[in-house]
């Protein structure tokens, strides 16, 4: 293969043939310690300035509450914002995640609905701990929480909280010994539909788009998803190796779905951050812009 045509086939990918990312722009798929990130968004903006990104989104599981300061910080360092978040959800018994971009943080039937995944996540985490505490090992539910210290609480809290504790040395210890499914404190996930999912998003005036469907038994669902109003898929994404990505890319076009990626950065919990080893290409992302710009208006025009 030539330079030039590699290059060409980098460009369409967002990558190199190395996987260094080329014509990266966008980072859309982002976490904070407003969920089960260590990063707080004043962080992950520096470190999205370092990497030259041009668009960040924060997607934290199940909140929207880190958008505020992060559109604060994203408009200091020069980057456009894009408000998110990630709703784990299920369709026909298979989990998948929907990430929703540019829904208004303070749409009421929103805040309704996310709050009560947040109060199930914190039934869950007295849940994990009791299971613990029955096998013997004395964590302690307000530990967890007060290292969480936020909302939107997850496993990765309870794991931290057991190396914090000294009841176990690393992560993976962690969920290997209590928390993967299958595991004695492992507690099972209320799951929103990903139909109701899509539909909560559009009417707070934003896209829904499957986040990293490499990882999820979901490629037989998106056609019909598709129809249900999904407006993209989230092709790039740090688990998909450039074959996936490719895959993804080429199934989102047949469908007329958005292209979208996203480093899924948690900050330090999973060793090292993310952010800048995925990078979207700056025309999925203006075509992403365009759609939710198209929404507004159409939507608003209807209003009147
Ligand atoms: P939850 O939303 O509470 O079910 O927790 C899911 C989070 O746990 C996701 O961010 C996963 O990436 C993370 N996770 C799952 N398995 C592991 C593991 N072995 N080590 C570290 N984090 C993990
Ligand atoms: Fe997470
Ligand atoms: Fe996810
Ligand atoms: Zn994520």
């Amino acid at each position: 293969m030539s330079p030039e045509s590699r290059n060409q086939k980098s460009e369409i990918r967002g990558q190199s043939a190395a996987g260094i990312p080329t014509s990266g722009y966008a980072d859309l798929h982002l976490h904070s310690h407003y969920s089960d990130g260590t990063f707080t968004p004043e962080e992950i903006v520096a470190r999205g300035k370092k990497h030259g990104l041009g668009a960040l989104a924060l997607t934290d599981h199940d909140t929207v509450e880190g958008c505020e300061a992060m559109a604060i910080e994203c408009a200091k360092a020069g980057i456009e914002f894009v408000v998110g978040t990630e709703l784990t959800s299920e369709h026909r018994g298979n989990e998948l995640h929907i990430l929703a971009y540019y829904v208004d943080p303070n749409n009421e039937r929103l805040v309704r609905e996310i709050s009560k995944f947040q109060i199930v996540r914190q039934q869950r985490i007295r849940e994990m701990v009791a299971a613990i505490n029955k096998l013997g090992v004395p964590l302690n539910a307000d530990d967890v929480f007060a290292l969480a210290n936020c909302r939107s609480p997850g496993r990765p809290h309870v794991a931290r909280a057991l190396i914090k504790a000294g009841l176990c040395r690393t992560l993976d210890e962690a969920f290997e010994r209590f928390l993967k499914k299958g595991r004695p404190a492992w507690v099972p996930k209320a799951k929103m539909s990903a139909l109701d999912a899509i539909q909560l998003i559009h009417q707070a005036g934003g896209l829904a788009v499957m986040a990293h469907p490499g990882l999820n038994r979901t490629d037989e669902s998106i056609p019909e998803l598709a129809d249900a109003g999904l407006d993209g898929i989230e092709c790039f994404h740090t688990k998909h190796p450039l074959v996936t990505s490719s895959r993804y890319v080429e199934f989102a076009t047949k469908l007329n779905l958005l292209v979208t990626g996203g480093s899924d950065c948690h900050g330090m919990s999973k060793g090292k951050p993310l952010i800048g080893t995925v990078r979207l290409a700056r025309e999925h992302y203006d075509k992403l812009k365009a759609r939710a710009a198209e929404k507004k208006t159409s939507t608003t025009n209807a209003h009147q």
